[in-house]
């Protein structure tokens, strides 16, 4: 399927269909797009599926969405979503990494768009490395050639070329476990690479600080939640959702001196929040929740805590990125 969106898109750009649609107006509503990293993952030990784009394709995608909608901010997304005629967007990025602040945050003021960041406060807090970010150097500072069967996985082959894979995989199999059983995921992982967890000082620098998240709010940037340690809520029980979503609320709130109504669900996929967790994000006064598995929002259909976003990730082409902006109802899907 994505070959064929590819394909379409370019063809869409060459013909000069995309100015046409453009100019008529084929669609109406909001496209939510969403980061997490911007930069070069060469080398990293971490997980190179969390760095969206470069910094210079990240520059252009902003300026597309600048020449093709609306870009908008929080406050105004309620008004937007009540315009019948509008074409509006958002930018979101999500957990809190650094390069948010020192990459992305001078192209966004330099061509004055706004963004929405979703901070992990935990992160930023203890300076925690992230479960996908430590599974992923796990694998990679191994000098075993592979993890042997376990209660979650098979044997998983472990020397180049196959890092990468291993990664993905025991990544989705991280995402399925109740989250109670995490732990000792990790530290079978741990034990069977030989390496341990990944050590804190692997991850100084990793994450934004709260100084640098208030001179973005001064600047005009949104700032809104994503729980204390990104676990996906809906393994949760309501108890411990709620202590996710209320903890880490008032700690951007006290950061900040002033309240916050956005969310965004960790990991984000239909089955990592759940009817409960809506309804705790309302109690603890959230207005809007968003989630991860692309579509775009039409005027006066969508539901304040599951508002739809687009991955941006490095395989999503410009050509594609402009046809999300022309026709979302083909190329906001995955
Ligand atoms: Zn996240």
């Amino acid at each position: 399927m994505t070959g064929k969106k590819d394909f379409l898109a370019s063809t869409l750009y060459r013909s000069g269909l995309n100015r046409l649609l453009r100019s008529v107006g084929s669609w109406h509503g909001l496209v939510t797009v969403n980061y997490h990293r911007v930069g070069n993952p060469r080398g990293s030990y971490f997980d190179r599926g969390v760095w969206s784009c470069t910094t210079a394709e990240f520059e252009k995608q902003i300026r597309d969405l600048k020449r093709n909608t609306d870009l908008i901010g929080i406050k105004d997304l309620d008004d937007a979503m009540r315009d019948p005629n509008g074409r509006y967007s958002i930018i979101t990025f999500d957990d809190g990494y650094i390069d948010n602040y020192e990459d992305a945050f001078p192209i966004l003021k330099s061509l004055d768009a706004p963004a929405t960041f979703f901070l992990t406060t935990g992160f930023l807090d203890e300076g925690n490395v992230a479960w996908w970010d430590d599974i992923a150097w796990m694998v990679r500072a191994s000098l075993r050639k592979k993890l042997p069967t376990s209660p979650w996985t098979s044997e998983i082959v472990f020397d180049e070329p196959h890092r990468n894979v291993a990664i993905n995989e025991l990544l989705k199999t991280f995402k399925v476990l109740p989250w109670n059983e995490t732990r000792d995921f990790l530290t079978f992982i741990a034990t069977a690479s030989g390496t341990g967890r990944c050590p804190h000082p692997e991850v100084d620098g990793l994450w934004m600080n709260w100084d640098m998240v208030r001179e973005m709010r001064q600047a005009g940037m949104d700032i809104g939640g994503h729980t204390v340690g990104h676990p996906i809520l809906a393994r949760l029980s309501a108890e411990e959702q709620w202590c996710e979503i209320s903890v880490s609320k008032a700690r951007i709130e006290a950061e900040l001196g002033e309240t916050i109504s956005a969310f965004s669900y960790p990991v984000g996929q239909p089955d990592c929040f759940d009817e409960t967790t809506k309804l705790l994000l309302k109690q603890a006064g959230y207005d809007w929740g968003f989630s991860f598995y692309g579509h775009y929002a039409r005027p006066g259909h969508v539901d304040h805590f599951d508002v739809p976003r687009v991955p941006v990730d490095p395989y999503l082409s410009r050509n594609r990125f402009r046809g999300l902006l022309t026709l979302p109802q083909l190329f906001a899907t995955s």
